[in-house]
């Protein structure tokens, strides 16, 4: 089942939207037009609020999508391949081929997206705050600078595979030279870090009563520890399968049996009795 949508490329990089971006599209525009902005700045009309609301929702995206492709141009000068950038639920992703060559690679292609974010955020609040700016306009950059802010903060944090943990596991590969050992560390971190957004979930719930809040920090913490262990069980895995030829693992011995073999006996006492899969068909030696 296709559960993604191209559209378009950007530096021959395929950009795809998930199903699960349009959930979160739906929850980000209404909560903005239909929550945030009112509280914020009451007395507009309701189609001010949708307009602005879905403006500001693009403008997020966009931002979300500008981190990745930070993340995948600074991939491509490393030659390092991409694959595609993928908008999901919990936000984009790039998906970058293989590990870089390098700890100093791997570092600049983790800084590139926090960066773009950070700057973004720059961006954003110096416009909203320019003298004569319709507060229908300023309201949605100041809240788009604050955004902006937020993902570069939340992506730094050190814990593989996010960006942050991506910076981790390069300082901790330049020290030891051991991809394996830093992806490791760094994983561990990272799902250390997963646990703390699932007990912060439960005492959302739990303290404090605000059981949707609660239920997507936990969400997002699981989310974590999966990719966490994903990532690591990935590098352990290339790492076991590099190197190996296909003539390494195939079978050396296989038996023969004449070409006037009738099939009801090949099965029956080769076949189900031997176990074997691989048969040479000799005639006359
Ligand atoms: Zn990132």
């Amino acid at each position: 089942m296709r559960t993604s949508i191209l559209i378009g490329k950007i530096k021959g990089i395929p950009i795809q939207l998930h199903i699960s971006w349009f959930l979160i599209a739906i929850l980000i525009t209404w909560t903005l037009a239909g929550a945030y902005f009112p509280a914020t700045n009451p007395g507009w009309n309701q189609a001010l609020y949708w307009m602005v609301g879905a403006f500001t929702a693009v403008l997020f995206f966009a931002s979300v999508l500008l981190h990745e492709l930070g993340h995948s141009i600074m991939a491509l000068r490393e030659k390092v391949p991409v694959k595609n950038i993928t908008l999901f639920v919990f936000g984009g992703v790039a998906q970058i081929s293989r590990e870089p060559d390098s700890p100093g690679a791997e570092f600049r292609i983790a800084i590139a997206g926090p960066l773009i974010s950070l700057l973004l955020a720059g961006v954003f609040t110096l416009l909203g705050r320019l003298p004569g700016m319709a507060i229908a306009l300023a309201a949605p950059l100041a809240y788009l600078g604050t955004v902006n802010l937020i993902l570069a903060a939340f992506n730094l944090i050190p814990g593989f595979p996010m960006d942050g943990g991506r910076v981790l596991r390069a300082a901790l590969w330049k020290r030891s030279g051991d991809l394996r050992h830093a992806t490791l560390w760094a994983s561990r971190v990272g799902r250390g870090f997963a646990f703390i957004f699932i007990l912060l979930g439960l005492g959302q719930i739990l303290l404090t009563g605000s059981f949707i809040n609660g239920l997507w920090t936990i969400f997002i913490g699981w989310f974590l520890n999966n990719a966490a262990q994903n990532s690591y069980q990935q590098v352990l895995m290339r790492e076991a399968l590099s190197g190996i030829k296909a003539s390494n693992i195939m079978l050396q011995q296989c038996q023969t049996v004449s070409g006037d073999l009738m099939l009801d006996r090949l099965v029956n006492d080769y076949i189900l009795t031997g176990g074997q899969r691989c048969f040479l068909v000799a005639d006359q030696g």
